[in-house]
């Protein structure tokens, strides 16, 4: 089983690491991003057979050597690394997805250019394409290691994503097809967690997948409108 390192990258609250003041006057630290999307990526590596390892599961600004090390004491296969980009700390019109490997890493690129591809059509956003940096966590960990911006925290349109769930779940979705695609593992698609009654799971399936329902919101009342759009579509379903 291959195990892979995950990074959140920084502290909630390391100085800098975060968007300028936003329209409702609040700011996003960039761990308020990084961190959850770590844990998706956990879920869906787990999901799909791997080991996790996180370096530094915590709030806290752990030093990147600890970080390092930790992925190179449990002998992981990859490490990757989850931040979101900042250009001046000034609103303005950049944007964009990047992704590094540590220069000459031939392997790492190879890793580096599967996730870059995937975090692109997951998300559309613009592509900056695949870099090569001397960062610290890239050069001090001794497997195949990446890191990933998934986009700039002074971009209105970008910083306005780092708290979105479905768009962290993006992120977290490209960073694990890459990462099954390079170890040669089919990837899984996730399961939609199903909150209804256990007696219920087996009719809640079936009726997902006919397409009677998207399954959300199984204990609300059944209004006439909602029993006839049932009906309707499935008669649809039988045709
Ligand atoms: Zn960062």
């Amino acid at each position: 089983m291959k195990t892979i390192a995950i990074d959140n990258g920084h502290g909630l609250n390391t100085p800098g690491k975060r968007t300028p003041i936003m329209l409702d006057g609040k700011v996003i630290k960039e761990w308020q991003f990084n961190y959850p999307t770590a844990k998706k990526l956990g879920e869906l590596l787990k999901y799909n057979g791997f080991n996790i390892i996180y370096v530094s599961d915590t709030e806290e600004d752990n030093p990147l050597s600890v970080r390092t090390k930790k992925a190179n004491d449990t002998k992981a296969d990859a490490y990757v690394s989850i931040h979101f980009n900042a250009h001046q700390g000034v609103w303005g019109n950049h944007g964009g997805i990047e992704t590094y490997h540590y220069p000459n890493s031939t392997k790492s690129k190879e890793l580096v250019g599967l996730i870059q591809d995937e975090l692109i059509r997951e998300t559309g956003l613009r592509n900056r394409g695949v870099k090569s940096a001397n960062f610290q966590v890239l050069r001090e960990t001794n497997m195949v290691s990446i890191l990933a911006e998934c986009g700039f925290m002074d971009n209105l349109e970008e910083a306005k994503l780092m708290l979105d769930g479905d768009y962290q779940l993006k992120c977290a979705r490209a960073i694990a097809k890459g990462i099954c695609k390079y170890f040669g593992v089919e990837y899984k698609e996730e399961k939609k967690d199903i909150d209804c009654s256990s007696w219920a799971v087996d009719a809640m399936e079936w009726a997902i997948e006919l397409g009677l329902t998207d399954g959300t919101n199984p204990k609300d009342p059944i209004t006439l409108e909602r029993f006839i759009t049932i009906l309707h579509r499935y008669s649809e379903a039988l045709e």
